[in-house]
């Protein structure tokens, strides 16, 4: 249970939640839906000729490339015939296409994929790799300018109340030893660190990587925070941690790949806690493209009206408006919030307590921030008061003694500052 501290107290100190206590079998398999959707992250005008179309049959594990105009291809994570095709456009104005598909009961498997795979290149394999659980994009594993030094394998979960991380590192570390032998082939031979809670020691270092243990304290597991407190590096503002040769994956990610080296098949379940109401948790295995509402049935969650269903854990997890949103190569937490226990926001003006900046872990003067970004004013922002220091933990929003949506101010304001950028390099050329 969280629980907020009292005010004026210092930095309110929130743990990560363990999988001591937590076996395999108490993993719940989530059967196969009958209807799946696969969402692709891809922008909008490269999807105007998509590379087939509603009625064709696709395989599981067969990789289609999107547009015969476009790099990006995706893996198919069931076997059926597809039903519709759309656009969507999700969190801060990302493109995606999406691809409904009634779902065979018996999965056949397409051949092309092994071969695929053993390629000993990092781009080449990623328009295989990107999409299997736990990976989003493997490409940004490297920087394009920056050759990388040091891969971070990040055995600790996000957010609080999530487990899914840890509980890989906990039950395959035979997986992740496998794939990172082969992340390392694929990448150059970089250096390898595998970041655990200390509880989960041991059987990290079966993996044969370095093993980093860090405090379990929110939020040490976030890529700024490891880069500091493990590689004594400080990111400077604006910049990711690939443009310091240090890459960063999911032990999920590492482990999805064992299957893709050994069985020639890309996994194609993901991992997921599900934080029900009153903070039950528990974890699941589904087929990635289950839709959230099957999920929540299967478990026997009921919505009810005014329920806030969340994509994340709940400092930085983000709501949504339908159970019909599938489970994604990403999803590492789905939360209920029943009506009664939702903690509302309010538009009360800022009471300068300064408890947002005891919170903060980059010691941003969020006060003055928020001010400015409430005003729309994002350069201002940027410029004054640290805006793209931020590391998005979402502390300030959580002891905000006014309730100012102090976090979501921070997002719509990258985001604005983002595409201020790229009108910016079109109107350069
Ligand atoms: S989300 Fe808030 S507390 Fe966290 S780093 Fe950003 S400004 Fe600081
Ligand atoms: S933004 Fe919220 S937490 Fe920060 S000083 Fe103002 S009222 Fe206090």
């Amino acid at each position: 249970m969280i629980k907020k501290p009292f005010l004026g107290f210092g930095k309110p100190r929130l743990d990560y939640a363990g999988v001591e206590g937590l076996g395999q079998g108490e993993v719940k398999d989530i059967p196969l839906p009958g209807r799946a959707v696969l969402f692709v992250e891809a922008p909008h005008p490269t999807v105007n000729d998509v590379s087939f179309q509603v009625g064709d049959e696709i395989k599981t594990g067969q990789n289609l490339k999107v547009s015969p105009f476009s790099k990006t291809t995706f893996t198919s994570t069931v076997t059926g015939a597809i039903t519709d095709i759309s656009k969507k456009t999700g969190y801060l104005g990302k493109t995606f296409l999406s691809v409904g598909i009634d779902v065979s009961e018996t999965d056949q498997w397409d051949d092309a994929f092994s071969p695929a795979v053993q390629t000993p290149e990092l781009e080449k394999a990623g328009l295989y790799l990107n999409g299997l659980p736990g990976i989003s994009n493997i490409d940004a594993l490297a920087h394009p300018e920056t050759p990388l030094k040091t891969i971070v394998v990040n055995g600790m979960d996000k957010d609080l109340l999530v487990t899914t991380q840890q509980m890989v590192v906990k039950s395959q570390a035979d997986d992740l030893k496998e794939g990172i032998d082969y992340l390392k082939k694929i990448t150059g031979n970089p250096k390898v660190i595998l970041v655990v809670p200390p509880d989960l020691s041991e059987e990290a270092a079966k993996s044969g990587a370095q093993v980093e243990t860090i405090t379990p304290s929110y939020p040490n597991s976030l890529p700024e925070m490891i880069m500091k407190n493990v590689l004594n590096q400080v990111v400077p503002a604006g910049m990711d941690c690939s443009s310091l040769g240090v890459g960063f994956i999911n032990a999920e990610g590492v482990a999805a790949l064992k299957s893709v080296i050994t069985d020639g098949k890309p996994p194609v379940t993901k991992l997921v806690t599900v934080i029900g109401k009153n903070e039950n948790t528990q974890m699941i295995r589904v087929r990635i493209g289950t839709p959230i509402k099957a999920v929540l049935s299967a478990l026997e969650i009921p919505l009810e009206q005014g329920d806030r269903l969340v994509i994340g854990g709940p400092m930085t997890g983000r709501s949504i408006y339908t159970e019909d949103m599938p489970v994604l190569q990403d999803t590492d937490a789905i939360m209920v919030q029943g009506k009664d226990q939702l903690a509302l926001n309010a538009d009360d003006p800022c009471v300068n307590c300064g408890e947002c900046i005891r919170a903060c872990p980059v010691r941003i003067p969020v006060n003055m921030l928020v001010r400015l970004l409430e005003n729309s004013q994002y350069e201002e922002a940027a410029k004054e008061y640290d805006l793209l220091s931020c590391i998005e933990c979402g502390l300030c929003s959580y002891v905000c003694e006014a309730k100012i949506p102090v976090f979501h101010y921070i997002m719509l304001g990258k985001y604005e500052l983002s595409l201020m950028e790229e009108a910016e390099e079109n109107v350069n050329g």
